[in-house]
């Protein structure tokens, strides 16, 4: 226990290789939004967008070039509440409104397309297992943190081409197929033959 401890103490900071990369990233500015400032790299403090007490890992994707005052002013806050205090959207809270707008099927083709599994709810009784399936809010959590917008807005114009593509093909293949076989055929040997019969008995 105290050897894992020890090992995640040491991770607290970023290494100096990964502090240049945040920096540059960070186009040598605070990345709070409100803020914008200009720093030297001596004075960037790299913050954590999910606080190290709150589990957060040190690495480069949960890290944030950040000016002293800033990370401060964010102290225990994740990145996105702290964004969100100051009137701002993170990406992922962006994304999220974003793929509300979309419905269930896109939201399915968009895993597919990510290789993303979402799974449902398992529900048991005394006697079985109910498998729900995934509802949108469980597509859109798993989605926010991998889509990027023009994945979004792309699905977001297929679906009308794949349901205008789909439909007629199935319409096409079916309906016709079925007319020319049954009806003709079934016109042309009874109508005409009960006809004759019937007309010729009569006379
Ligand atoms: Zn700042």
């Amino acid at each position: 226990m105290s050897w894992f401890d020890d090992d995640r103490d040491s991770k607290r900071t970023l290494g100096i290789r990964d502090k240049q990369i945040l920096y540059r990233n960070a186009k040598d500015k605070c990345e709070n939004p409100a803020c914008g400032k200009k720093l030297r790299f001596e004075e960037m403090v790299s913050g954590h967008k999910k606080a190290w007490s709150k589990g957060g890992n040190t690495t480069l994707a949960n890290s944030v070039c950040l000016c002293y005052t800033c990370n401060k002013l964010q102290h225990n806050d994740s990145w996105d509440v702290f964004l969100n205090k100051q009137g701002f959207k993170d990406k992922t809270t962006s994304l999220k409104e974003k793929l509300e707008t979309l419905n269930i099927s896109q939201l399915k083709s968009l895993a597919e397309k990510h290789y993303i599994k979402v799974k449902g709810t398992v529900e048991e009784d005394l006697f079985n297992t109910y498998r729900k399936a995934p509802t949108k809010k469980q597509y859109i959590s798993k989605l926010a943190t991998i889509v990027s917008e023009k994945d979004i807005t792309t699905i977001a114009k297929k679906k009308t081409t794949v349901a205008a593509k789909k439909k007629p093909a199935v319409a096409t293949k079916k309906k016709p197929a079925v007319a020319t076989k049954k009806k003709p055929a079934v016109a042309t040997k009874k109508k005409p033959a009960v006809a004759t019969k019937k007309k010729t008995t009569k006379q």
